[in-house]
């Protein structure tokens, strides 16, 4: 069955169990005012007013409730009923007559299962036996059409699954979420932390900093390698800049600023215009585009305290920014190469569920059309000479130009947006950006900025939760450990890991004393992918024992073979 009827089924299945849930309710509670309750992403929901606030304790009840309803195996019907009759079915219920009033046409749907029924556009399961494999999942509040003005409800949220199965799988799914949240295994790996000193701004350890410079390498080699010149522009820059920007009028909610000299500053929430300051720094030739500039910008954005999360959602961060100036002619090529560089970088830290999508022109959008469609065209153009399926989110482009975002998914099968690739007519405008064609003319360029990991720390986040904290070899801090059965071992042990050292390995020395079996347990806490377990038998043949994290071992190694294996991984 193709992905999209699969959608389908599970949202039929999902608004019945909706319904499933407002029925339940309805008996337990039968003065509940309900309003309305969806299919979502998640699963479902339905929002009501019960004439006292439920509470967290009463959702096994009417869980069971919804089971018993399931079990009557009663039939779904829809049928469309004249609005007069509508009204008076629910003419007690504000909510649902304002929902009638403003149903185009004389009729509304009307769902019904035993002496239950629902307003309905429909697409149900056919009966409430269908419905098995539910959960509850929490209470919340909510407004009436999620405004703030209107009436508090209440929120009762659930999911649904074709089979027990795979509930049980979005039930370990969202056990590991919680088991294995990045700022738990931050503080357990010793990576980084969050003080009350510097709310919101992250404090990176030594082991956490090294792995964000394993990324930056990483990275920064294949920017090189793709003819990238990588700048450096100041963290604070005048109110002047930030004004022909435009971001003190769209975003200066966002920003700090400072006063020095009786001169007004901002530290700045983006790099482009810094790196705007490089391109006009001298008139530029077309012989020079495209010219690719790329920073590793440390950003500063406020945002309210209630909102940060961790590294997801931090005050600072570190954006592998890159801004491509170019011809309009020149953006095919470009995007085609960033396309693929995006997919590069992606697979080698293991993500294969890669979705992109490309939103096109917004109402109130500036630029000509003839650049906008010849920009569309150069997307689409590269996307497809990439082989990369994409979706098109029509009318979703900034007001600027259209762009292309990379959504990634973890291993718990929750979806990231990383890489974006944003076509800019704007700001070349706004800052009289030119070069000179090859006709002799003053011309202006296209701007792209892209971005891969988007954020490093928050894709440092997304990494140690997809990874369970268990980096690959390639990205551990530490990436083996010395271990002694007994202390006799140990000068054997110290030439072993000054071997493997001077070959670039990151290795270190268990020196206690520990019997072996604590050792281990040690190295396993701090998530060290290698142990190198060293006794008697290892010194009379100059070998090692390697032991990975899940047990598995390799007996007589000789360093040779370890360094020939870590070069692989
Ligand atoms: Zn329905
Ligand atoms: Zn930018």
């Amino acid at each position: 069955m193709s992905a999209e009827n699969n959608e389908k089924k599970l949202e039929r299945l999902r608004h019945s169990a909706a319904h499933l849930l407002a029925h339940a309710v309805s008996e337990l509670y039968p003065d509940t005012k309900l309003t309305i309750g969806p299919a979502t992403k998640e699963g479902f929901f339905y929002d009501c007013l019960p004439t006292t606030n439920f509470k967290e304790e009463d959702l096994p009840a009417i869980e069971q409730r919804m089971r018993e309803i399931s079990k009557r195996n009663l039939p779904i019907t829809h049928k469309q009923i004249s609005k007069k009759e509508a009204r008076e079915l629910y003419k007690d219920n504000p909510f649902k007559l304002e929902l009638i009033d403003q149903i185009p046409g004389d009729t509304v749907g009307l769902a019904q299962q035993g002496d239950f029924y629902d307003l309905c556009r429909g697409g149900h399961v056919y009966s409430t036996g269908k419905i098995k494999h539910f959960k509850l999942l929490g209470l919340s509040g909510a407004y009436w059409r999620a405004d703030k003005k209107n009436q508090a409800l209440q929120r009762i949220s659930g999911t649904a699954f074709p089979t027990a199965k795979e509930l049980e799988q979005y039930e370990q799914r969202k056990a590991d979420a919680l088991k294995y949240d990045h700022r738990k295994l931050g503080k357990q790996l010793d990576l980084f932390s969050f003080h009350e000193e510097g709310t919101g701004f992250p404090f990176f350890h030594a082991k956490g900093k090294k792995v964000l410079n394993l990324m930056s390498d990483f990275l920064r080699k294949k920017l090189e390698d793709a003819g990238y010149l990588e700048v450096s522009t100041p963290m604070m820059l005048n109110d002047d800049l930030w004004r022909r920007s435009g971001h003190y009028d769209h975003y200066k909610d966002n920003m700090y600023f400072c006063t020095i000299e009786e001169k007004h500053y901002a530290i700045k929430p983006m790099n482009c215009p810094g790196m705007i300051m490089i391109y006009k720094e001298r008139p530029r030739s077309y012989r020079e585009l495209p010219l690719r500039m790329s920073e590793f910008g440390l950003v500063h954005r406020y945002e309210l305290s209630g909102v940060l999360h961790g590294l997801f959602r931090a005050r600072a961060f570190t954006i592998d920014d890159g801004h491509i100036f170019c011809m309009p002619n020149q953006i095919e090529d470009e995007v085609l190469t960033t396309i693929k560089m995006t997919y590069d970088v992606l697979k080698r830290f293991g993500f294969k569920d890669i979705d992109v999508r490309l939103s096109t022109r917004p109402k109130n959008s500036m630029g000509s059309d003839e650049l906008w469609n010849k920009a569309i065209k150069a997307l689409e153009n590269a996307l497809k000479k990439a082989d990369v399926p994409y979706i098109v989110q029509e009318g979703e482009g900034a007001f600027y130009g259209p762009k292309i975002e990379f959504h990634i998914q973890d291993s718990m099968g929750r979806t990231w947006q990383c890489g974006t690739i944003q076509v800019d007519f704007f700001l070349p405008e706004r800052f009289d950006l030119s070069y000179i064609a090859s006709s002799g003319k003053k011309e202006r360029p296209v701007m792209i900025h892209r971005a891969i990991y988007g954020s490093f720390e928050r894709f440092l986040g997304i990494l140690l939760e997809h990874y369970k904290g268990r980096l690959p070899f390639w990205l551990a801090p530490v990436q083996a450990k010395v271990l002694t059965i007994t202390d006799k071992q140990k000068d054997y042990a110290r030439s072993v890991m000054n071997t493997l050292k001077e070959s670039g390995i990151r290795i270190e020395m268990d020196e206690s004393s520990d019997p072996i079996a604590g050792k281990i347990k040690t190295a396993q806490l701090e998530e060290v992918p290698w142990m190198l377990i060293l006794g008697d038998k290892e010194i009379a043949n100059n070998t090692a024992t390697l032991r990975y994290l899940d047990g598995k071992q390799e007996f007589g190694l000789t360093i040779a073979q370890l360094l020939e294996k870590a070069k692989s991984l």
